[in-house]
């Protein structure tokens, strides 16, 4: 693709973003491929979000049960439950895997977070699946995910971490080393029992499988936080209720109830004990700069549905005719653009690490094995067995540096405050110029300013995500520290 054949999401994209057009000279297929897929996401806003948007947030805010299964089933047809999927078994994670994931879901959120949200807590979902204590779900459930997508029966999933009594206590290890913890899986012959609660989990009552952070032993934590993998229908499994939420309301927030949920062995992600690195600090270092991109799309909504009321006549006057209006908008598109600085810095870092593992000749190895094989019993028994979880174990920490990792952390949490943070300043500064005006695009910025609101509490919320910024950059008391699963045992 020549720069003038690109689509005008494209042109905007390498027009907005500098390191990216130099990027394109020197990388162009990976990075028309980035562009591509968030040409993808404009397409689906135009064509399905942006028309139901605003009368969706509406029906859920009176009806809380409603879920709509059309619009996820639009998605799946453009393969946005696949954005985390790795490419060497048919998804969309590639080289520049964060960078990518952090454009599209700034593009869905630019049109509804909502949505985005709904997305965002399938790929959030996966996310455990793709650390090498995963691997032996790449060939099951990950292809079942995008088998869902083309016949139109999409498989969600979401990440379930936070509990009623420990919220922040479960994202920082200190405060999960005394935390009062809910929920245990407890280990019994041939697996674990579940028993306990999980609160406001993001689409946690339409997903078919949950990726669970629970402890072994409850009173200690820190040591035995572990990630399973459990299906919704498993018996023992319940959603009490959803939340009614103040925004982002087409993704459902749910309690999820466990009693006596028996799982097997091989529904362990990786080793015991792993939960703190692999499965919060590891993700987050991700995942924070995609919430970060959730942010910087809400307030670029807001800022183009402000510009746009602002070009409108009012009483035969247009208000961006008034220098206050002008000032507030170049006030905006400073913050929408820094929010927008910070995460693709993070995105483009945290690529040296989570892209380079897409692309890993070790990883391109495992899977160039015939599917067969893969599959066979042997394989797959070897991959569950504590043999397999030492060697996926030690493969993590051949291919991540820790100090890159610990870094790349630092970025995803300052890129998550921030944008987020100018998110609701964005959207609460334009509100308060429209004034009581009652024209559609006050409407959208209402909505944005709900939703922005919800992005400072999830993903850990911002007091949090400071201290681990400040943690790491300013005291260099907090440091990712990869489980070291030669020193220990694992139970077979
Ligand atoms: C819309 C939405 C979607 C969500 N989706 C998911 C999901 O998919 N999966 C999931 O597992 N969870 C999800 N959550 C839960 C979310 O991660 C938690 O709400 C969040 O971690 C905060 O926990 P808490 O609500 O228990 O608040 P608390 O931890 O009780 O915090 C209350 C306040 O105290 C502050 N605080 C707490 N401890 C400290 C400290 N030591 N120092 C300084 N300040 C502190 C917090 O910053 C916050 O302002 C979601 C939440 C929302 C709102």
């Amino acid at each position: 693709m020549s720069r003038e054949r690109l689509s005008d999401t494209g042109r905007q994209l390498l027009h907005d973003f500098p390191a990216l057009a130099k990027l394109r000279k020197l990388d162009r297929s990976n990075i028309d491929n980035v562009i591509a897929l968030v040409d993808n996401c404009a397409a689906f806003n135009r064509e399905h979000a942006e028309p139901v948007a605003l009368e969706l947030d509406e029906r859920i805010g009176r009806d809380t049960d409603y879920f709509d299964w059309d619009l996820a089933r639009e998605a799946g047809y453009h393969r946005l439950f696949s954005l985390v999927i790795p490419e060497v078994v048919g998804g969309l994670a590639g080289k520049y895997m964060l960078t990518a994931g952090y454009l599209a879901f700034e593009e869905l959120c630019s049109c509804c977070a909502g949505i985005g949200n709904m997305i965002a807590a399938t790929a959030l979902g996966i996310s455990p699946m793709i650390t090498p204590g995963g691997l032996a779900y790449w060939d099951t459930i990950l292809r079942e995910i995008m088998e869902g997508e083309k016949t139109g029966k999409p498989v969600l999933m979401a990440y379930a971490i936070t509990e009623p009594s420990a919220g922040t206590d479960v994202e920082e290890p200190d405060f999960l080393a005394r935390a009062r913890i809910n929920m245990e899986a407890k280990k019994v012959k041939g697996g674990y029992l579940l028993n306990g609660r999980k609160v406001f989990i993001s689409g946690g009552r339409e997903a078919k499988y949950l990726t669970v952070c629970a402890a072994t032993e409850r009173d200690r934590p820190l040591d035995t936080w572990s990630l399973f993998m459990v299906e919704r229908e498993r018996e023992g499994v319940s959603v009490p209720r959803v939340e009614r939420k103040m925004g982002q309301r087409a993704c459902h927030a749910a309690e999820l109830l466990f009693e006596d949920v028996f799982i097997p062995d091989a529904n362990l992600l990786g080793q015991e004990g792993d939960g703190m690195a692999t499965g919060i600090l590891s993700i987050m270092s991700a995942s924070r700069g995609a919430v970060g991109g959730v942010g910087s799309g809400i307030a670029r909504g807001a800022f183009r549905h402000f510009l746009a009321w602002a070009r409108e006549a009012k009483n035969g006057r247009k208000p961006i005719g008034e220098q206050r209006i002008q000032m507030a908008l170049a006030d905006m598109q400073s913050a929408v653009q820094q929010s927008r600085g910070l995460c693709l810095s993070h995105g483009l870092a945290g690529d040296e690490v989570f892209g380079a593992l897409m692309i890993n000749p070790l990883v391109k190895g495992l899977f160039s094995l015939p599917r067969a094989v893969r599959l066979s019993r042997p394989y797959r028994s070897f991959l569950h067995s504590s043999a397999g979880r030492v060697f996926t174990g030690q493969m993590l920490r051949v291919l991540v540096d820790e100090d890159e990792l610990t870094h790349i952390l630092s970025l995803a949490s300052l890129a998550k405050f921030s944008a987020t943070d100018k998110a609701v300043w964005v959207a609460s500064r334009a509100l308060e110029l429209m004034g009581t005006d009652d024209s559609v695009h006050r409407r959208w910025v209402e909505k944005n300013f709900r939703d922005a609101k919800l992005t400072q509490i999830y993903e850990g919320t911002n007091q949090l995500n400071r201290l681990t910024h400040y943690l790491i950059e300013l005291a260099g008391t907090l440091k990712v520290e990869l489980p070291r699963p030669l020193e220990r045992v694992g139970r077979d």
